[in-house]
């Protein structure tokens, strides 16, 4: 069967692109097996240039990428180029890793005792369709210069970066069978290599709900997981804060990318000295995001993925709407950047949508219960002068990335990942190699 890929923002067909069942995951993970006792055994300053050389190709088609993530998934130009160069980005970071995966000598009695950092086999990498390329580079990145094999399984709707990234590693040299794009639906394709036996390792990232499925299916074969599900982060703003600042970036911490973003503060928490104010500066700020054509360099915001996803969303965004900003009428699955107060409907579910929900607190205690009352625990904000106040505060919020004074959640050189049912496991920066890699330990006797 097709998938049929539709532009959000014109509700055209961009591809009809085939979907694979469950014999040719199996043909990907056969080759996927073969292409790993060749690769694990490349050397290590060989495979970290073609790590090098495919990064220069991703980078050498970064327009054709970032306009391709435009039309199939409706990202502002802007955001779509700095998609693609995260994947650049990445297979540079990681591209020095197989000349730096250290192993230890171990003080012991009786021998030499020294540790291998080695790599799992075939891994499995599951991609939601909200950040395609990033997500897909978060996996494939690290796991290769580690010397995995690689099978890509990006979500329906947004298939087509994948799938020429997919063809991009090729022309870059490397072998065939050690990176495999599979598109197909998650029940069919994704939960086949979920299940294969010749899979060493999934890593996931979606929702919360399919992750719960892929842990009981990895459970049989205790198969290693690293799941990166959702969010329904805090924006924690303080009195005493820079609330100009604190107001004029609320929109995009949960706006950006039509709020489908897991780690979106779609909870603002305001201190309710400072809550009228706060209120007042938000609401020209949330009017003036640029919610409009993918294409133009001006738009902030672009459409939601589906006209279904919409009225998911729609749903959410009913009582309790404060105000809210303006975006094109149809064709398009466009909504409209969402302001509501008080924690009625939608406040404790991920909407994945450009709502937010803003709520006042009376003081620290009262802002950490509020923040961590939820089964979620990806990211979160504090906006404060109070250095003392930050750091206790960051303490306190059960998440696994926190900004003070900035909204920022994802570097590629630090560790990203949930607390509590937003996942386990840790991707980006140095701590990505171990979920990639098994610790062997040899002790060799002297005597
Ligand atoms: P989803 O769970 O519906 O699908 C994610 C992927 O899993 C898709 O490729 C899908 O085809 C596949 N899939 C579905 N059912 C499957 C099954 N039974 N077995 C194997 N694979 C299956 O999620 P989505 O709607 O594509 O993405 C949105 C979700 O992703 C949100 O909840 C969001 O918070 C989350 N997300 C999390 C992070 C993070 O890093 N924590 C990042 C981005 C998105």
């Amino acid at each position: 069967m097709n998938f049929q890929v539709i532009n959000p923002a014109t509700e055209e067909v961009v591809e009809s692109v085939p979907m694979a069942g469950a014999e040719e995951v199996d043909a990907a993970v056969a080759r996927a097996a073969t292409a790993y006792e060749t690769w694990r055994h490349v050397a290590p300053g060989d495979r970290a240039r073609l790590l090098r050389a495919f990064a220069d190709t991703v980078d050498a088609h970064l327009d054709e990428l970032a306009e391709i993530e435009v039309v199939s998934a409706g990202h502002p130009i802007g955001q779509a180029r700095w998609e693609a160069g995260n994947v650049h980005d990445l297979l540079l970071y990681y591209s020095a890793a197989p000349e730096r995966l250290f192993g230890r000598q171990i003080p012991v009695a009786g021998g030499l005792d020294v540790t291998f950092q080695e790599p799992l086999g075939v891994v499995g990498v599951i991609v939601p369709w909200n950040f395609p390329m990033p997500i897909m580079g978060w996996g494939m990145a690290p796991a290769l210069a580690a010397g995995n094999t690689v099978i890509v399984k990006p979500a329906e709707a947004t298939p087509l970066t994948a799938r020429r990234i997919g063809e991009l590693a090729l022309e870059a040299g490397l072998p065939e069978g050690v990176l495999q794009v599979v598109p197909g639906e998650g029940p069919v394709a994704g939960q086949r290599l979920v299940e294969h036996p010749g899979v060493r390792k999934i890593v996931f990232t979606g929702s919360t709900r399919v992750g719960k499925q892929i842990m009981a299916a990895c459970a049989p074969h205790v198969k290693r997981l690293t799941l990166e599900l959702g969010g329904k982060s805090a924006n924690i703003v303080f009195a005493d804060a820079d609330l100009a600042k604190a107001a004029a970036t609320a929109p995009y911490a949960v706006f950006d990318n039509a709020g489908q973003d897991c780690c979106a503060r779609s909870r603002v928490l305001v201190e309710r000295s400072a809550y009228d104010r706060f209120m007042e500066m938000l609401e020209p700020a949330v009017r003036g995001v640029r919610v409009g054509d993918p294409r133009s360099a001006d738009t902030e915001v672009g459409p939601l993925i589906s006209a279904a996803h919409r009225e998911k969303v729609r749903g959410f965004a009913g009582d309790g709407v404060a105000f809210q900003g303006s975006c094109p009428e149809g064709p398009g699955f466009w909504f409209p950047p969402t302001v509501l107060t008080g924690n009625g409907h939608g406040w404790d579910e991920e909407i994945f949508g450009p709502v937010v929900s803003v709520l006042p607190f009376e003081d620290e205690a009262d802002a950490l219960r509020i923040a961590n009352d939820t089964a979620y625990g990806l990211a979160g904000s504090i906006w404060t002068r109070d250095v003392g106040r930050a750091l206790r505060v960051a303490r306190g919020v059960e998440a696994g990335n926190l900004s003070v004074n900035s909204h920022a959640s994802v570097r590629y050189w630090t560790p990203f990942g949930g607390f509590k049912q937003s996942g386990f496991g840790r991707e980006l920066g140095p701590d990505a190699l171990g979920a990639f890699t098994e610790t062997k330990n040899v002790f060799i006797a002297s005597d």
